[in-house]
């Protein structure tokens, strides 16, 4: 008799925040991962309040979130004439019983999965497995199919397959084979680091620039005790009129910073020097700022997808990766009430696809630097006193309705109850027997 484990497609934040859900409910489960070795792949991520909530909730804490990135103090728009658009604390500062925490991808996702292997043990995961696609059994079960790095093939018989293989997800492909193309709004993204001294609140997010034309940056390291430098990410960013895919040289690249620091000629201040900072990273990752359509259901049976392979977004609400740790929350929640059963994965879908599915085309609009939108369209972005392009009523409505949809309003987020209480378990059924037994 061997147990029929739930099947994880994918070990990116996602799944990692999925295995040790499924772990800390009793879940068996295993995750198949398709790169041959883990690497701290990656730039700069923001966690926010609601999902560092669940990492506490999955005992990883502060103090190993402060070794691979740091509480962000502040959210800050700045318009080109170096003046701010808006500002506002975040995490804690701001009354959240939660920081925001900006850290490196890759040093995250290492940390999950450190916390994997010695909570679940090195046989959960296996790494060179690409899940090719699954094929639903009779018994409600599901049979997954795995390309080996070496070539070869195989299936493993699970109890249910959870798609988080991100945005060019296999599962999610076989689900809604007529999906469109991935989306892509004409937006190039240089995304880089570079060691400098962090300004304003020594941890402010800051977006500056125009809708069309902007540069993002933030700290995702404590500064160093000697020379107070801090690992700053940044992103800097240019929109085509139009989306003509000629204008892409690929979609993930390695480029050369002089390929695209001239966009970004003139833009110093004496409390900034973009193209210093630009160059100060030696080399950049291109990505061109890309998403999906939102598709009518995440789920097909046994088999629920999550993550970027449920709902890539554009980056400008900083919640792809806060979004991925609360669908695997959501899931262990809907697991925890409705037992390892398709009912579980229902109540999940109508929970989240849904909401987050309207978010996934809000942050076309530019998502929170929408504001940046209504200065250039007011006043072409020349203002010295923003209360009298946007009052500060608007720009506080503004703000707090993208909170709302993004699901970390601070009065609602600190008074929810948890998404798992610590003793949560998914019952014993019988169905839950037939399923994980073979
Ligand atoms: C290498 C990499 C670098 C990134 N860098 C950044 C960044 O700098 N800034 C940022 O904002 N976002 C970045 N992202 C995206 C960000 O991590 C995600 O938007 C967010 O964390 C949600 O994660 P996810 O686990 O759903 O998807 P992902 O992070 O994309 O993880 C998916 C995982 O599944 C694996 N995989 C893919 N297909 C299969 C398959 N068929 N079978 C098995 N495994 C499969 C991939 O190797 C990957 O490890 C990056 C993603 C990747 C993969």
């Amino acid at each position: 008799m061997t147990q029929r484990p739930v099947v994880i497609a994918g070990g990116g934040i996602g799944g990692m925040a999925t295995a040790l859900t499924l772990h800390q409910i009793g879940v068996p489960c295993v995750m198949l991962e398709s790169v041959r070795e883990m690497k701290p792949l990656g730039v700069g991520i923001n966690l926010q309040p609601n999902a560092v909530r669940e990492l506490d909730d999955l005992g990883i804490t502060e103090a190993e979130l402060d070794e691979v990135g740091v509480p962000a103090k502040e959210w800050a728009l700045v318009g080109l004439n170096g003046n701010d658009i808006y500002t506002e604390p975040r995490g804690k500062l701001a009354g959240y019983r939660w920081h925001q925490y900006a850290v490196h991808r890759g040093k995250l996702q290492m940390l999950l999965y450190r916390k994997v292997l010695e909570r679940m043990g090195s046989a959960s995961v296996q790494l060179g497995a690409r899940v090719s696609g699954y094929r639903k059994l009779p018994d409600g079960g599901v049979m997954v199919h795995i390309a080996h790095a070496d070539g070869t093939r195989g299936d493993i018989p699970a109890a249910m397959l959870i798609g988080a293989d991100g945005i060019h997800s296999a599962v999610r492909g076989q689900m809604h084979p007529a999906q469109t193309p991935i989306h892509w709004g004409g937006s190039i993204m240089w995304r880089g680091v570079a060691w400098a001294k962090p300004i304003r609140s020594g941890a402010s997010f800051v977006g500056l620039g125009t809708h069309k034309h902007r540069v993002v940056f933030y700290p995702i390291s404590h500064p160093h005790p000697e020379s107070g430098l801090a690992l700053i990410n940044w992103i800097a960013e240019v929109t085509h009129d139009k989306a003509d895919e000629k204008q892409l040289s690929g979609w993930f690249r390695q480029v050369s910073v002089e390929s695209f620091v001239h966009h970004f000629d003139g833009w110093t201040w004496d409390w900034l020097d973009v193209p210093a900072l630009i160059r100060d990273a030696g080399v950049a990752f291109e990505n061109p700022m890309i998403d999906r359509d939102p598709v009518p259901t995440w789920i097909d049976g046994p088999v629920a997808l999550m993550g970027d392979a449920a709902h890539a977004m554009y980056p400008t609400g900083s919640n792809g990766a806060s979004q991925a740790i609360i669908d695997a929350r959501v899931l262990g929640a809907m697991l925890c009430e409705h037992g390892v059963t398709e009912a579980a994965l229902e109540a999940y879908n109508s929970r989240l696809c849904g909401p987050i599915s309207r978010l996934i085309l809000r942050n076309r609009g530019a998502g929170p630097f929408g504001l940046l939108n209504l200065v250039d369209e007011r006043c072409a972005g020349r203002f010295d006193n923003i209360d009298e392009v946007i009052p500060p009523g608007e720009r506080n409505a503004f703000m707090a309705d993208y909170k709302a949809a993004a699901g970390f309003a601070m009065e609602a987020l600190n008074a929810a109850p948890r998404t798992l209480a610590p003793d949560a378990r998914v019952p014993e059924s019988p169905v839950l027997q037939r399923l994980t037994a073979v």
